[in-house]
């Protein structure tokens, strides 16, 4: 491709609004464009990354014994009433009707479509296992777009259904697309971690997300360097240790503390440490009050108290003033387990169980309870645990501390058991002839998610450095001073033969000045690079890659040995 005839409109000044590197280098390198919040067009040099990406996720699933269909991104809504997921999904689901008023959304996944589409059609055990996938645009009308193509309302996915005659079956087959994963993010060469995710509203109970390690990543993942343990901070379990006070129950003590709203004005004000407190919350859930008590020196992990409570996350809110006030009689700030008013549900992490004399909010404005013991003084629902968790605690699996890291999800597979097959009916027939439902699993890679995940991965203060593997070109021959016959000719002649030798090859054959070739082709990120100069009278190149920018002078005829080498240290073949 001549560069003076590719449409790669660059940027000077990114808008103000990209706060992180992908998003500003994509755009600024004429790779991507917002149309509005959340919705981004890919431009040529971009939309060749995406059909790179799309064509290592089909081969790795076309390995796995995955067939590739495509769907529409319109579904009717009853298929969704079938899951009961119209609902629940909230209002992340762009929602539309027709001219006869029959809803529909677009699709933010396909659960309910697949399940629907082989229903019927696939009756005996034996045309099992089977596994489909397709590569779609999805939608979700996200509450915070952002991050540009990472936190998109309309994206590219890849999603796979498979389905299974027994629970065995089903493990196989995630374990299939487990692997098939590892090598789609190897061959994508992200920096990746497998993680047990959440699996909040696919359902289903186990489930693991990829993840492209990177310090702007919207996921927190703890891991254990000792053992393999890893999982997003959703779902990671919490070990925490109450120090098993001895000595008797104190007496319950109302204690005057104006002004002492948060943790740190009770710690000054008590001389004692956060963990001698019972920290209340308390929330609206589905329009319902809700009071948390979880020990003062730790957060609420809010995706383990919506498992509990079987609720969507959307259904889920701070509680303002007004009911804070109706439900314990006191402002904000002064809220605890003692004396709530009326019939208020109200959760207890099970470590308060265990803590001895803790300081809780009085329910009366001003004033704290100090010596308060769960049973003796107030009893609630206990829960497990519901603590989100922090760098240092407790491994799990080892008993080695945790490590926290920020990572992009790029992909997720989940195990989703019967939830559809069952709700949409969909059975087969099993070697007894009793109609059975499938066990299905579900399994999503971000395609555009990735590209700006790599640009993450790869990039300096100058541009994008994109792998080999996904560049949306292989190479770029730089003219130096197009006005030189010399210099234009043998550009060109270099162009030619390395297109002959099937190279992907940009020829930045623009009437521009040296400087803005050079940094346009840093931005865009072009592996390889050729600048033809001064010396191409005497049949010599400059030759270098983006990755360590070093410059080497080279004669013509050892253009190709130059790039075949550097492929093969890429492991990929010409
Ligand atoms: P997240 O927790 O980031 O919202 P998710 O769990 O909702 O992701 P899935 O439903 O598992 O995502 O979708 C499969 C994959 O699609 C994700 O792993 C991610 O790579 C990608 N993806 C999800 N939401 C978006 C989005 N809004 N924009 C771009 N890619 C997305
Ligand atoms: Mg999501």
């Amino acid at each position: 491709m001549r560069m003076s005839k590719l449409y790669m409109p660059t940027l000077r000044e990114v808008p103000s609004e990209a706060e992180i590197p992908s998003h500003k280098l994509l755009l600024r390198a004429g790779m991507t464009r917002k149309l509005v919040s959340g919705i981004y067009s890919y431009l040529p040099l971009g939309y060749r990354v995406i059909r790179k990406i799309e064509q290592i996720v089909r081969e790795e699933m076309d390995n796995a014994g995955s067939e590739e269909l495509l769907m529409s991104a319109i579904q009717p809504r009853e298929l969704w009433e079938a899951s009961e997921r119209w609902e629940s999904f909230g209002p992340e689901m762009f929602k539309l009707k027709d001219r006869n008023s029959r809803e529909f959304c677009l699709g933010p996944t396909h659960e309910e479509y697949f399940t629907n589409l082989i229903k019927d059609e696939v009756r005996s055990y034996k045309q099992l296992p089977l596994n489909l996938y397709q590569i779609q645009t999805k939608y979700r009308d996200e509450k915070r777009p952002r991050f540009g193509v990472i936190r998109a309302r309309e994206f590219i996915m890849k999603d796979a259904y498979s389905f299974d005659k027994d629970l065995e079956g089903m493990e196989r087959s995630y374990k299939e697309m487990w692997e098939a994963y590892e090598k789609i993010f190897t061959r994508l060469k992200l920096k990746y971690k497998v993680v047990q995710g959440d699996s909040g509203s696919m359902g289903g109970n186990n489930s693991h997300e990829f993840m492209a390690m990177s310090e702007v990543g919207e996921s927190l993942v703890a891991y254990c360097d000792n053992c393999n343990y890893a999982a997003t901070d959703e779902k990671a379990e919490v070990v925490y240790n109450v120090k098993e006070s001895e000595g008797i129950e104190d007496k319950m003590e109302k204690v005057y503390t104006p002004d002492a709203k948060t943790i740190d004005d009770l710690v000054d004000l008590f001389k004692i440490e956060k963990s001698n407190f019972g920290k209340a919350l308390v929330y609206n859930v589905s329009g319902e009050p809700v009071v948390v008590i979880v020990p003062g020196d730790r957060e609420l992990n809010e995706t383990k108290l919506c498992n509990y409570l079987g609720a969507p996350e959307h259904e889920l809110e701070m509680a303002d003033e007004e009911t804070i006030i109706r439900i314990t009689g006191a402002n904000k700030g002064f809220t605890g387990p003692v004396g709530l008013i009326g019939d208020v549900k109200l959760l207890v992490d099970s470590r308060i169980t265990k803590m001895k004399n803790l300081i809780v909010g009085g329910n009366e404005t001003d004033y704290h309870l100090k010596n308060v013991n769960y049973g003796r003084d107030f009893t609630g629902e206990v829960v497990e645990d519901l603590l989100l968790v922090e760098e240092g605690d407790i491994c799990p699996k080892c008993g080695k501390p945790l490590l926290m890291d920020r990572g992009i999800e790029v992909g997720n597979i989940f195990q989703l058991g019967t939830k559809y097959s069952s709700s949409l009916n969909a059975n087969y027939l099993d070697e007894d002839g009793k109609e059975k439902p499938f066990v299905m699993g579900s399994y999503g890679v971000g395609v555009s998610r990735s590209m700006a995940a790599i640009v993450e991965q790869y990039h300096d203060e100058y541009g994008i450095i994109w792998p080999l593997v996904v560049a949306p070109y292989h190479v770029i021959i730089t003219i130096i001073n197009t006005k030189n016959e010399e210099q234009k000719q043998l550009g060109e002649k270099i162009y030619k033969e390395l297109l002959d030798e099937g190279l992907e090859v940009l020829l930045d054959d623009r009437n521009e000045r040296a400087g803005v070739k050079f940094n346009d082709r840093d931005l865009i990120g072009i592996p390889i690079r050729i600048t033809v100069g001064k010396k191409a009278s005497e049949n010599i190149v400059e030759y270098s890659l983006r990755k360590d920018n070093k410059n080497i002078e080279i004669s013509v005829d050892e253009i190709m040995d130059k790039i075949r080498g550097d492929f093969e240290k890429e492991d990929i073949r010409i």
